[in-house]
């Protein structure tokens, strides 16, 4: 009944990963706090930020977690993806090595996800259309043939953020 719902919390934990530099701290700063950072240097400190929003009137906390840096090393751990329920995996548009390495992101998630989990495909900094290395529709065609959602983004000019 609503009076039982009165009080309850959803808590979605969303994880974060793609390769280095292609704007996941960005995409959730700008997210989260309206920020953005030209020259933002690998995250320290910072695991996860929450943000709450409304939905079917009901309040829902996403619980976003970025990594400090780790991917640099491919040392991404278990613990990181560990409850996750949604995961974001981010390439950049204009460096397709980000996106030739998409499938090796997703093998990781699957390997470490212990539930089956909502992802999404993001091909982020589409502001740089004059530089574009992956067209939108390699980006579909890779979402639609793993079963991914799909959206392109700009941390930069906040579209689809
Ligand atoms: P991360 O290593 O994946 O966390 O990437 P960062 O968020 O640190 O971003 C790496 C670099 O790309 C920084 O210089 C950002 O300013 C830049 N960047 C991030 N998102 C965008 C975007 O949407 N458009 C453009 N043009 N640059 C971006
Ligand atoms: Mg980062």
């Amino acid at each position: 009944s609503s009076s039982e719902d009165e009080g309850e919390e959803y808590l979605f934990k969303i994880v974060i990963i793609g390769d280095s530099a292609v704007g996941k701290s960005n995409l959730l700063s700008r997210y989260a706090r309206n920020e953005f950072n030209m020259h933002s240097k690998a995250t320290i400190g910072v695991e996860f930020q929450t943000q709450s929003l409304e939905f079917d009137g009901k309040e829902v906390k996403a619980q976003i977690w970025d990594t400090a840096g780790q991917e640099r090393f491919r040392a991404v751990t278990s613990a990181y993806y560990r409850g996750a329920f949604g995961a974001l995996v981010v390439y950049d548009i204009s460096r397709r090595s980000t996106f030739d390495g998409i499938p090796r992101w997703l093998d990781e998630l699957k390997t470490h996800s212990d539930t089956t989990v909502a992802m999404m495909l993001v091909g982020n900094k589409c502001d740089l259309e004059s530089i574009r290395d992956v067209s939108v529709e390699e980006g579909k065609n890779l979402a639609e043939s793993e079963g991914l959602f799909f959206m392109e983004t700009s941390a930069l000019d906040s579209t689809n953020v």
